[in-house]
């Protein structure tokens, strides 16, 4: 008797504990500034869509062709979901089933390759990604579908990759019978485009596929600031919902006609069953969002990054690639080197509630320091510029960084400034309504 009312009191305390922890988060995230360049904050209506009962249900297959009953509605909002993506990125092709953008990309892996062949790729402190990355990294690519990664030659000082030195790597690997079935580009620490004609015409050579992964630059891509993949070359476009296209936590790929069976059937039966309904709605709604206020929402991110990049430079942050206008997308990285390390930097500006993160830069590839204490840290404006801040926010923002890792001032003391510099901006913008406050607890149990 006793131990079954003792269970029950463990049950409870632990689930109004996991109650407090979750609204003692929102509040953390409400007085922070949030420059994490995967994260965004998306729509009161996309929260809405999560919190639905479409979360609830199975629909494996096509709409349509499910396997399942049920689905009426499903799957009306998921052929939406599909024509609002074709609208918006000019596609032949869209499936809004893959569940992240990591399983996008094991789709195309699935659908063009067979383990053991060779896939070209950025190395990560190039700003690969782990999903395109080696068995010996553990990356999904390499351990998952047994591909053998090679890596693009990279101009280091330039930030891109270095055309002609990887033009005579691929002659040197056809010449030992290495043929690279994918040309995978795209990239975590994604500054400037990618030079996706020139890699197109390589790929030609070897009758390969171009896979662009636009998971950091969607929702660029979507404002039409960025570049454009498909017209430049990729065969396929696999995006995360969720960073600059800001949507629930999802993923989804974009391609042309030609390709569709083979991706439509690595994607189901092959890598999914449930396709996470609820999060489905939340992209439809992201891209109806997306074609209604991109244009304005994408510009206002560069033009944010332009100006945190060049404010903290100003005060002595070495922002990488001031020679190339340090970024042309959300994301700058800086080497804080000279102060510290990344890994100290992330803990101390956390302390000061400005959320970044440590992050390997191309020098940490030449010094081969340790992943865990990197050199840099990487920032992306696309929360802050979501929630309607400007240059001159940025400039602020700016400041209080400086204040925590130039000048070295008390933490805890910056924080309170933050949380004033935050309060005022506490909507989502770039939306159709935002009546319920960003980061605000919706409680309905
Ligand atoms: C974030 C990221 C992903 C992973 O996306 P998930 O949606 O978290 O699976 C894939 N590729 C790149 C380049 C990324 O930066």
């Amino acid at each position: 008797m006793s131990s079954e009312k003792d269970s029950l009191t463990y049950a409870k305390t632990a689930y109004e504990h996991i109650l407090s922890l979750l609204e003692e988060h929102h509040r953390f995230i409400r007085d922070s500034i949030v420059l994490i360049a995967s994260e965004n904050v998306p729509s009161p209506a996309v929260r809405e869509a999560l919190a639905s009962d479409f979360g609830n249900r199975y629909a494996e297959g096509w709409p349509g062709e499910r396997i399942y009953a049920g689905c009426k509605y499903i799957d009306e909002v998921e052929l939406l979901a599909i024509e609002l993506g074709k609208r918006l990125f000019k596609a032949e092709f869209v499936d809004v089933r893959p569940i992240s953008g990591v399983v996008a990309n094991l789709i195309t892996y699935t659908a063009f390759t067979e383990p053991g062949d060779i896939m070209m790729s950025l190395a990560i402190p190039h700003g690969g990604h782990i999903s395109h990355s080696k068995r010996s990294w553990g990356g999904t690519a390499g351990a998952v579908r047994g591909l053998v990664v090679e890596h693009y030659e990279f101009d280091e000082y330039n930030y891109e990759i270095d055309l002609d030195a990887t033009r005579r790597k691929l002659k040197s690997l056809a010449s030992e019978g290495k043929k690279p079935k994918i040309f995978m580009l795209g990239a975590s620490v994604f500054l400037f485009p990618h030079p996706v004609r020139e890699i197109a015409e390589m790929a030609k050579e070897f009758d390969a596929r171009v896979v662009y992964d636009a998971a950091h630059v969607a929702g660029l891509i979507a404002g039409g600031i960025f570049q454009d993949p498909l017209r430049e070359g990729a065969d396929v476009m696999t995006m995360s919902t969720h960073k600059t296209l800001a949507g629930p936590q999802h993923g989804m790929l974009c391609s042309w006609a030609k390709y569709e069976e083979a991706l439509k059937k690595a994607a189901f039966p092959g890598m999914l069953s449930n396709h996470h309904l609820h999060a489905v709605a939340g992209v439809a709604i992201c891209l109806a969002e997306a074609i209604a206020f991109y244009k304005d929402y994408s510009r206002q991110i560069v033009r944010n990054a332009k100006a945190l990049a060049q404010a903290l430079y100003e005060r002595g942050v070495d922002v990488l690639y001031e020679h190339r206008g340090f970024t042309e997308s959300h994301t700058i990285v800086a080497d804080v080197s000279k102060y510290m390390n990344g890994k100290q930097a992330e803990e101390k500006l956390e302390q000061a509630k400005i959320i970044i993160n440590r992050n390997l830069i191309p020098k940490d590839y030449r010094l081969k320091t340790d992943y865990r204490t990197p050199s840099g840290i990487r920032l992306g404006t696309q929360e802050v510029t979501r929630l309607g801040m400007r240059e001159s926010e940025m400039e602020w923002i700016a400041e209080l960084i400086a204040k925590v890792i130039v000048k070295g001032e008390d933490p805890s003391k910056v924080a309170q400034e933050v949380s004033e510099l935050k309060r005022p901006f506490n909507k989502v913008h770039y939306c159709f309504t935002s009546k319920t406050e960003a980061y605000s607890y919706v409680q309905i149990r």
